[in-house]
């Protein structure tokens, strides 16, 4: 058994490459999402736990989210990708200390790296159509709709999200970061911690992703 991780910032494209990592390897895809869920549904008692912070309103704690990969890891017998987990320096640390004393292997942690410019332009330039039931999205340089402001689906005009300003962005980024930036340099301390460039396309980024697979599968 291994555990496998991929890093990387809101946008990075990270969720659609895991997804496409755990098809071609078969790899068994665990979201922290998935993990409460499941636990809640079972009724264990860590999962009651969990359910019981969430009614609360409250965010579930570092513990009790390990306590839930860790019982859920003990049902797995080969390789892992995790997808949102670990989120914290503290539960990347609880994670190396679990798998050290489980004698579970450390995989590969891929980093998709994209500056933050870059991300900025994406969110910045994304034009989604109003109305609702046609939700499409555009973008001013990407993806530009055939008439300006409008959609090609619909005919309706496009907007301008107001969580797709340059304001809103730069708050969501700096609270990523202020959890992210400690993780990731625990990371980069790591002898399995590979950089991927996250600028190129999804499908070159992915390839980059195999390789990097490859090598420490
Ligand atoms: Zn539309």
């Amino acid at each position: 058994m291994k555990v496998h991780i991929l890093l990387g910032p809101p946008g990075s494209g990270k969720g659609t490459q895991a997804k496409q990592l755990v098809e071609k390897f078969a790899l068994s895809h665990l979201s922290t999402g998935d993990i409460l869920r499941d636990a809640v549904s079972k009724g264990t008692e860590i999962g009651l736990r969990a359910k019981a912070i969430m009614a609360a309103g409250k965010l579930v704690d570092d513990d009790t989210v390990n306590g839930l990969v860790f019982a859920r890891l003990q049902d797995e017998t080969g390789a892992v990708l995790f997808d949102g987990y670990p989120r914290t320096l503290q539960q990347a640390e609880a994670l190396a200390a679990f798998l050290s004393a489980q004698k579970i292997e450390m995989g590969l942690v891929a980093d998709i790296e994209v500056p933050e410019e870059f991300l900025e332009a994406r969110v910045v330039g994304r034009r989604s159509c109003s109305n609702n039931a046609c939700g499409a999205i555009y973008h001013l340089e990407n993806k530009p709709p055939r008439a300006e402001n409008v959609c090609d689906l619909c005919g309706s005009p496009l907007k301008h999200r107001a969580d797709d300003t340059s304001e809103a962005f730069r708050s969501r980024m700096e609270a990523f970061n202020a959890t992210f930036k400690p993780l990731q340099a625990y990371y980069r301390g790591m002898a399995n911690y590979r950089r991927v460039d996250g600028r190129s396309k999804p499908e070159e980024v992915f390839e980059a992703v195999v390789e990097l697979y490859q090598e420490n599968a």
